[in-house]
C-alpha cells in the first residue's frame, strides 16, 4: 500500500532523530554516542534551531543520517492562549499540532501531536477522517516533530512537556514506528519523558491495543467512545464493524491497569446521534467497573465543513453530563481547545489538495 511505505529517506540515510546511542555507536560514532545522542534530543541545549555539535561529529553524522527537521511553517494563535501550528515534513506533506500551555502552573507545556499524514479510519464526524491517509510518519518525524515545536516553543526541560496523540492519524495504526519514538522520548539521555506524560489516543484498534498493552514503556490509553450501541458507532466509526463495544471493553479488561493509572475515554456529543439519555445510560452500563478508573471526556462536536453533523444544544450536553454523574462516572465538558481556529480536535485537516477525498491513497481505503 503506498501509504504503508517509509517516508523518503534523504540519499537513503536514516533519520538522526530515530537513532538510539547504541545505534549512533554502530554507525561509527567518533566521539561519545551517548553525548551526541544527549546533544540531538535536549533541545534547551541547541543553538540556533539546530544541536550544538562539535564540527567533527557534525560532518561525520551528516554523512550517515539525515539531520533535517520538520519545519515549523504556520502559527495561529486563538483566544484560548492555544496556537495550532502546521509543519512541513521532507516530501513537503503537511501535519499539524497544538500548543497548550497550562493556564494555571507555567511553565508546563501540552502538545497534541500527529501520528500520520491523515487517517484511514475514515469516522464520519472527523475533518482528518475525510481526507483519507497520504502516509505514516517515522519514528524519526515523530521525534523530530517533538524536537522542532520544542526548540522554537518550549519547554525548557522534558519534565515540563506533556504529549497526547490526538493530531492528525490513528497511532495504533502506526504502532512500530509509535513505539519507537516513545522509547526514544523516554531514553533518559534525552528528553526523559515519564510514561505517564504520554497519552495515546485511539479509536479502539484492539489488534494495535493489545500489543501496545505488553509495550514498554507502556503510554497512558484514551478511547475514544461516541456512541453506545454497535448499530450507532459502525455507522459513524468503520474500525467498530470490525472490532465491536463488546470486543473492545474485553481488551480495557486485559490491559491491566497499574496502579495510579486511569484510562481517559472521549465521547464527541453530536446532536441527535448520540446525545440522548438513554445514551448516557448505556455509556455508564458499558463502562461497568471501570467507572471507578477513568476520566471521560465530553465533547461537544466542533462543526467543520467536511460533515453535517451538529453539536448539540448546552442544555443536552449538561443533562447528558448529569446523568453520567448521577451514575458515579468521573465528568469533564471539554470546549476543545482552538475552537476558533480550527485547531480543535478532528479538525486538525490540510488545505486544498490534501483534504480531497478522491486522492491516491483514498482510493486505497476499504
Ligand atoms: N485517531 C485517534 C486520535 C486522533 S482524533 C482517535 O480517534 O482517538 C482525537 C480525538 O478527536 C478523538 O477523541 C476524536 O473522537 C475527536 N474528534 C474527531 N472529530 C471531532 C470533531 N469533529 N469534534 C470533536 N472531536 C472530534
Ligand atoms: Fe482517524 Fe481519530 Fe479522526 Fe477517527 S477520529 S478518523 S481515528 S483521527
Amino acid at each position: 500500500m503506498p501509504w504503508d511505505r517509509p517516508a523518503p529517506e534523504r540519499g537513503g540515510l536514516p533519520s538522526a532523530w530515530s537513532l538510539f546511542p547504541e545505534d549512533l555507536a554502530a554507525l561509527g560514532c567518533p566521539g561519545s554516542a551517548l553525548e551526541t545522542f544527549r546533544r540531538l534530543h535536549r533541545p534547551w541545549t541547541w543553538q540556533d534551531g539546530a544541536p550544538a555539535l562539535g564540527p567533527g561529529i557534525r560532518r561525520w553524522l551528516e554523512g550517515v543520517a539525515d539531520l533535517s527537521l520538520p519545519r515549523l511553517v504556520e502559527q495561529q494563535p486563538s483566544e484560548d492562549g492555544s496556537t495550532k501550528l502546521a509543519l512541513e515534513l521532507g516530501d513537503g506533506k503537511r501535519i499539524e499540532a497544538v500548543h497548550m500551555p497550562r493556564r494555571v502552573r507555567n511553565p508546563r507545556v501540552t502538545y497534541c501531536v500527529s501520528s500520520q499524514v491523515g487517517c484511514a479510519m475514515g469516522c464520519t464526524f472527523c475533518a482528518t477522517g475525510s481526507m483519507g491517509i497520504l502516509r505514516n510518519l517515522q519514528a524519526g518525524e515523530i521525534l523530530g516533530q517533538v524536537l522542532a515545536l520544542m526548540a522554537a516553543l518550549g519547554p525548557d526541560r522534558g519534565h515540563e512537556l506533556t504529549l497526547v496523540f490526538m493530531g492528525m492519524g490513528e497511532p495504533l495504526h502506526n504502532l512500530e514506528n509509535l513505539h519507537r519514538a516513545i522509547r526514544l522520548l523516554c531514553h533518559e539521555s534525552g528528553l526523559g519523558l515519564g510514561k505517564g506524560r504520554i497519552t495515546v489516543s485511539t479509536a479502539g484498534l484492539v489488534s494495535g491495543l493489545e500489543k501496545l498493552a505488553l509495550m514498554e514503556p507502556r503510554p497512558l490509553l484514551a478511547l475514544s467512545l461516541n456512541a453506545t450501541t454497535d448499530e450507532a458507532r459502525s455507522r459513524t466509526m468503520p474500525v467498530n464493524r470490525v472490532w465491536n463495544l463488546a470486543r473492545l471493553r474485553e481488551a480495557l479488561d486485559r490491559w491491566g491497569l497499574r496502579r495510579g493509572e486511569k484510562f481517559t475515554f472521549e465521547y464527541v456529543l453530536i446532536a441527535g446521534e448520540n446525545d440522548t439519555e438513554a445514551d448516557a445510560e448505556r455509556l455508564a452500563d458499558w463502562l461497568g467497573d471501570l467507572r471507578s478508573a477513568h476520566n471521560l471526556n465530553l465533547i461537544p462536536l466542533n462543526e467543520h465543513d467536511a460533515s453535517t453533523f451538529r453539536t448539540p444544544e448546552e442544555d443536552r450536553v449538561q443533562a447528558f453530563a448529569q446523568r453520567l454523574k448521577a451514575r458515579g462516572c468521573f465528568v469533564t465538558v471539554r470546549r476543545s481547545r482552538g475552537r476558533d481556529i480550527q485547531g480543535a480536535c478532528g479538525q486538525l485537516v490540510k488545505a486544498p489538495g490534501l483534504g480531497r477525498k478522491d486522492n491516491e491513497v483514498g482510493q486505497e481505503r476499504g
